[in-house]
């Protein structure tokens, strides 16, 4: 494959091979092993290493100059492949990874761009080596992971500047190959116009006895066919070759053909009558046709090339500059040389063929605009659906670093936590000797706060895992019943050391629900304990449920200080506290574990501040659709 010019068999040092991200992490020993087994081989400039598609059995590591990686890429399915530079790689970078991983399909081509010198392993041969050892095998899949994945980067960036170029974006488009289909009908067009002129003549002469030397007009039919062929080879050569630009060079090859035309036409004209031959309209048929293609100014200009064949040939010969050909027994033999009808004739001839010129140029002019904007949509579409994929991937991965960094984060603080607090119970406890007032006071309102940050460490974790999916996995049938009471009791001590009111209306024939006992009970506590903290001494706390259509609805009321109406829309978001959060220690967690919980079992939650005229305070309710809900959704997923 390679045009190798060298080879050579000295020792790799192993220092080298220790610079090469694949051989990062490996030992001496192992090094000394790879480097046994490199040669060394130069490459000459421009020389193909490897070809894309067929099996790569060197790994490369380039030593010296550049190297390089290709792609063959096919825009259209009518159009030939290009080539796409994919990276281009320095000394010390690998190729030929697919040497290593047994796959064919991964091959770029390799082109070396200055005098190449690079170290060479058989693939095989490191296979055996990996194969033997491991660990080796190991750090050497990581690094290749890594070189794959940020080839991967680099070919999703070149292609995005591939095609962001302008001649694929707007030039390779179906409009070329639209172009050349035209060119296509054209010739065949031509084909059957010949077969055409050779009927009408032979009728007019045979049929309506009209005479006139036809020998001259089979000539030039001879030679449209002729020409036509030739045109047919070069459409077909000029279809397969890669143009780099290729609507210039078929617009300039339809005005060439049909300039030809014209001429032809003109060349038919004159020896079938001139001015006489009503047929001299067709020079309309090769004007319209090629102002399909062409620009406005090159129609035009065709245009001007028809009037102007065919005022000088009737000018000529109404001059008898060149003679005329009479066609005996359709008009009288002097028609040509009457002025006025020359004259109206021309005038006819002219308009018709540049009104048909700009019509015909208005309407594909405006086709084209149309055909190179949803071109260059399609390619904005292209980028922007790259862009948002690898946002997304981004999310996607902070997310989780995020996740395990909270897991994480919150284990390890919670080990010297809790040993700091297990001390501060044996001084409070009094078994390492009796504390002063003064000293006790400190070290309970130290306990008191290591047991604040205990419940946020916790709530962190309780993130964490509602996000890992944890709800649904634990989902179960729930007695709304029950655990509605079961919470009322729990959170009735909190409410009396407040002289407050914990008033139920649970009605008992509640129906089950299908959800995550522990996390329900976590949400109902926090919501009462909620009512508690943000109600005066001697305020009321309700719960209620009832039952609607498809769903039940739990709801906590309490007649406290209510919620600002600023801080409405943030209550369920994560660290928020509001306006009143002041009067209560709390890191502004709470409501969002709480609605994420009543998410993840397909309900909802929401507050109304105040929610009954005239009564202050806020309610707080969430829904939970009765048995299993359909398509459960599971966070982190
Ligand atoms: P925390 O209570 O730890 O601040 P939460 O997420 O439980 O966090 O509550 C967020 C904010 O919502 C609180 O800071 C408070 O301003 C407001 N809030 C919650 N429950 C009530 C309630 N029953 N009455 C008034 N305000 C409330």
């Amino acid at each position: 494959m390679s045009a190798l010019s060298g080879l050579c068999f000295e020792m790799i040092p192993i220092q080298l091979l220790r610079k090469v991200s694949v051989f990062q992490g490996l030992t001496d020993e192992q090094l000394e092993r790879i480097a046994s087994l490199c040669t060394e081989e130069t490459y000459s400039a421009g020389s193909l290493i490897l070809k894309e598609g067929e099996p790569a059995e060197q790994f490369h590591i380039l030593r010296e100059g550049r190297v390089t990686l290709e792609m063959g890429i096919r825009m259209w399915p009518e159009r030939p492949v290009r080539q796409m530079s994919v990276e281009t790689l320095n000394a010390g970078q690998p190729f030929g990874l697919s040497a290593l991983l047994e796959s064919d399909n991964l091959t770029m081509s390799a082109r070396a761009l200055d005098n190449c010198r690079s170290i060479v392993l058989q693939g095989r041969d490191l296979l055996a080596l990996m194969e033997l050892d491991q660990a080796m095998a190991c750090e050497i899949n990581r690094g290749l992971s890594n070189v794959l994945a940020s080839r991967l980067r680099y070919a999703r960036l070149g292609l995005t500047e591939f095609l962001g170029h302008r001649q694929v974006a707007r030039e390779e488009t179906p409009e070329e190959s639209t172009a050349i289909r035209r060119i296509q009908y054209g010739i065949n067009f031509r084909w059957i116009a010949i077969v055409g002129v050779v009927l009408i003549t032979a009728t007019a002469n045979m049929v309506f006895g009209i005479r006139f030397s036809t020998l001259p007009i089979f000539i030039i039919v001879s030679i449209i066919a002729l020409y036509n062929l030739a045109f047919r080879w070069y459409t077909e050569r000029m279809e397969s070759a890669e143009a780099p630009n290729l609507i210039p060079h078929v617009r300039r090859y339809v005005w060439i053909q049909s300039a030809t035309d014209l001429v032809a036409t003109t060349a038919i004209i004159h020896y079938a009558g001139g001015v006489e031959n009503p047929l001299f309209l067709y020079y309309v048929f090769h004007v319209t046709l090629a102002s399909i293609i062409l620009p406005y100014r090159s129609a035009y200009l065709l245009a001007t090339l028809a009037v102007g064949l065919f005022t000088s040939l009737v000018g000529l010969e109404y001059l008898q500059v060149i003679p005329h050909v009479h066609l005996q027994g359709l008009v009288p033999p002097d028609l040509y040389l009457q002025a006025p009808y020359v004259v109206a004739i021309l005038f006819g001839f002219g308009t018709t063929l540049y009104i048909s010129t700009y019509l015909t140029t208005a309407v594909s002019g405006e086709l084209r605009k149309r055909q190179r904007e949803t071109a260059a949509l399609h390619d904005r579409l292209l980028l922007e659906a790259e862009e948002l994929q690898r946002a997304n991937e981004e999310l996607v991965r902070l997310d989780r670093l995020k996740t395990y960094f909270l897991a994480m984060a919150s284990h390890d603080l919670k080990t010297p936590l809790a040993a700091v607090q297990s001390y501060l119970q044996v001084l409070l406890g009094g078994f390492v000797g009796d504390l002063e007032a003064e000293h006790r006071r400190m070290l309970e309102r130290c306990s008191v706060r290591i047991q604040e940050l205990f419940d946020l460490i916790n709530r962190f974790l309780d993130l964490a895992q509602i996000e890992k999916g944890k709800v649904v996995e634990e989902m179960d049938v729930v007695s709304v019943q029950e655990l509605l009471n079961s919470c009322a009791e729990e959170v009735r001590v909190l409410a009396a050391d407040k002289s407050q009111e914990l008033r139920t209306d649970i009605p008992a024939d509640l129906p089950t629900v299908y959800g995550s006992p522990s996390h329900l009970k976590q949400v109902v506590t926090n919501l009462l304990s909620n009512g508690v903290k943000y109600t005066p001494n001697g305020g009321t706390i309700t719960l209620c449920a009832r039952e609607l259509d498809d769903q039940l609805e739990i709801e906590v009321c309490d007649n406290g200080m209510g919620v600002d109406p600023d801080d409405l829309p943030h209550l369920f978001e994560q660290f928020y506290r509001g306006k009143g959060g002041d009067a209560a220690h709390g890191a502004g967690l709470g409501l969002s574990i709480v609605k994420r919980i009543v998410e993840a079992h397909q309900g909802q939650i929401w507050v109304e501040s105040p929610y009954a005229d005239g009564k202050p305070g806020s309610r707080f309710a969430f829904t939970l659709p009765k048995g299993k809900p359909a398509g459960l959704k599971i966070f982190g997923d």
